[in-house]
């Protein structure tokens, strides 16, 4: 299952990561690459096939060229690297089982974008009914179903086939545990203007302004700066 960091409802991670790509002001629209959609897959608990590399086959034909000696990696240029590079080991986190769904592709990069604004759209509706039947409508659109598990637990189940059916299914389930808990007030945007991402903010006071500590950390260093700068301004030169 996805993990999260403490205080973020479950699968939360995945569709703040989703979330993160939309354009804001600013920033230009973020999600163009399959590998994108993949790391949010993967943070939502999704077992994927295997993926493949580009940048794995561009070092394989700069070593093949003889552009690189394919030093430091510990294997030897020359014939049957063909192979070698394409094991798992390279790339820890495609390690989908057999099982899996189908990886990303290009295709299901703009319909994944239409998804996202959706979801962001619900989850911020000016009220809770608004919220409620905008990812209720999503709900049906993606046919997603209660069903159970092999050990008749709760599950919800899409009964579209392919990965962006299964990455919806565990977005708008994490949508609605945002709007069934009352965290909704929480998805803010970071007020670092360099970041601007969204985020939810887990502070005890529900003030937080920051996404994470470096954006915390930079407004506080440019705060130290611009008092600094002040300062030297007012001395006699
Ligand atoms: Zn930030």
């Amino acid at each position: 299952m996805a993990s999260n960091r403490p205080g973020e409802p479950e699968g939360s991670r995945a569709l703040l990561l989703l979330l993160r790509t939309a354009p804001v002001p600013g920033l230009p629209e973020g999600l163009h690459y399959p590998s994108q959609l993949r790391a949010i897959g993967e943070a939502a608990g999704l077992s994927m096939e295997a993926e493949f590399s580009l940048e794995q086959v561009i070092a394989q034909t700069r070593r093949r060229l003889g552009w690189e000696s394919g030093e430091g990696e510990g294997e030897s240029p020359g014939e049957g690297e063909g192979e070698a590079g394409e094991g798992p080991g390279e790339n820890a986190a495609s390690d989908a089982g057999p099982y899996g769904c189908p990886g990303p592709t290009l295709d299901d990069v703009r319909p994944a974008a239409r998804l996202r604004d959706r979801l962001a759209a619900a989850l911020r509706a000016d009220s809770d009914a608004m919220c409620a039947k905008l990812l209720t409508e999503l709900s049906i659109e993606w046919e997603l179903h209660p069903g159970l598990d092999a050990l008749c637990q709760p599950i919800t189940v899409s009964r579209q086939e392919g990965f962006l059916p299964q990455l919806a299914r565990e977005l708008v389930m994490s949508a609605m545990g945002f709007a069934a808990t009352g965290r909704r007030s929480g998805l803010r945007h970071c007020s670092e203007p360099w970041c601007g991402l969204p985020f939810l903010d887990g502070s005890r006071d529900g003030r937080g302004r920051y996404c994470s500590t470096r954006c915390s950390g930079r407004a506080k260093a440019r705060r130290r700066r611009d008092r600094l700068e002040t300062h030297r301004q007012g001395e006699p030169s």
